[in-house]
């Protein structure tokens, strides 16, 4: 949607084809990064988000005996800075509204199947439609992307072994407001909770509370006991977590979510790229995925507004641009990610001291605020998307 947008505002003509039947969001919470406030900043939709979401100052991490593991301010990057947690669907209507009046023709229960002749794609859906030839063919169709080997035949795209449940639950008194907070028992379980403003439905003080599961077991946890798992598992290891999902009686409202750790090589093949998760998703550790994607959107219409080479040439130089921030946060999640999700001491002693370190010692604290905010690149960042 966001790709969409800013190429209609620049005057083209965009088709967004997508597979919901109605559009609809998935998931819960995410956390947007300076940069990402950036690429919304560039279609003016930042101070909507920074209205409609909730402030986030630092990111926590504590160990179950209270030690303090990772403490990232957004203050030490730059004094002011910081991140914004924001529920999808508001995000999600937020773009959203916005396409009808930037001239984007929406076509729903698209499922797109094949690509036909990427030079001058022609798209054809699982309804028999076919749509194009278009000039260029933008495939975001996330991390579990079906159209991404059709473009590159190579690419790999394996589940991580851990995945997570998600959901959502209020927080009238504003207890966990200003951070994003996680607590660890070992690698084995990582909890968190992220303050995330406005609900779905205009609910207030809303927050995103993720537990992390390994993939293997994801069915017999949500086939277990409610109750059991929120008082003895979830109430032992961080009990004023265990309190936000008092009265609730059910797994209702949770939802499942498995990450991908793709590589594809180039993005794309003559006039078909892919952009977002399709292209570089990695395992959500970071709080970046998002915000590269929105980042891709933004500099991709800025790229094919001033660079008048053919298109696929201009597609080429904005992917090389873009690797260079994106290629990063891949490596560095696929480096952190065993820190975070393992069995086993060995691991969570690595993460220890690595990160608590990184929290106290200037030089290294630099570097995590870096990462954290989203602004570790191999050059520089456009004006449109400067953070
Ligand atoms: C639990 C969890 C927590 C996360 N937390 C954060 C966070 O805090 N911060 C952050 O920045 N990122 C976070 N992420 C990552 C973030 O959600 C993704 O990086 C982001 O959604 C990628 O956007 P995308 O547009 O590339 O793909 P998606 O959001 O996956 O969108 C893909 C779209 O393509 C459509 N589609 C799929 N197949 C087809 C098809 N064949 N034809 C037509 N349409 C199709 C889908 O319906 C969907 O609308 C998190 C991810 C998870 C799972």
């Amino acid at each position: 949607m966001a790709a969409a947008l800013a190429l209609a505002r620049r005057g083209h003509r965009v088709t967004l084809l997508e597979a919901f039947a109605a559009p609809r969001p998935l998931g819960s919470g995410l956390l947007l990064q300076p940069t990402g406030l950036a690429a919304l900043r560039a279609l003016q939709l930042d101070e909507a988000i920074r209205e409609a979401g909730a402030r986030v100052d630092r990111l926590e991490g504590k160990d179950t005996r209270g030690r303090r593991v990772m403490d990232l301010g957004y203050g030490d990057w730059r004094p002011g800075a910081h991140g914004v947690g924001i529920h999808r669907a508001v995000l999600f209507d937020t773009l959203h509204d916005q396409l009808a009046p930037a001239g984007v023709e929406v076509v729903t229960d698209a499922r797109i199947v094949r690509i036909e002749n990427p030079a001058r794609p022609v798209l054809h859906d699982q309804q028999g439609r076919s749509f194009g030839p278009f000039d260029l063919a933008i495939i975001g169709d996330g991390s579990a992307s079906s159209l991404r080997t059709a473009i590159r035949p190579g690419a790999r795209a394996p589940v991580y072994p851990w995945g997570a449940v998600w959901t959502n639950a209020s927080d009238p008194e504003g207890r966990f407001a200003g951070a994003l907070r996680q607590v660890y028992h070992r690698a084995e379980v990582m909890s968190g909770v992220l303050p995330v403003g406005r609900g779905a439905k205009g609910e207030t003080n809303q927050v995103s509370l993720f537990w992390s599961v390994p993939v293997k077991d994801l069915d017999a946890f949500l086939a277990g006991d409610f109750e059991t798992w929120r008082r003895e598992r979830l109430g032992a290891l961080w009990p004023e977590a265990a309190a936000l999902l008092e009265g609730r009686e059910a797994w209702e409202g949770f939802s499942r979510a498995l990450y991908r750790d793709v590589s594809v090589g180039r993005w794309n093949r003559d006039a078909c790229v892919l952009i977002g998760d399709a292209a570089h998703g990695t395992s959500p550790q970071l709080g970046q995925g998002a915000n590269l994607a929105l980042v891709d959107a933004v500099e991709l219409a800025a790229r094919l507004d001033r660079d008048h080479r053919p298109t696929a040439v201009a597609v080429r130089a904005w992917q090389d641009d873009r690797r260079r921030h994106t290629g990063i946060y891949q490596l560095v999640s696929k480096a952190l990610t065993p820190l975070f999700q393992a069995h086993g001491a060995f691991w969570p002693c690595m993460r220890d001291w690595f990160f608590t370190p990184m929290s106290r010692w200037p030089g290294l604290k630099q570097l995590g605020v870096l990462l954290l905010t989203g602004t570790l690149r191999l050059g520089r960042f456009p004006p449109e998307t400067k953070p």
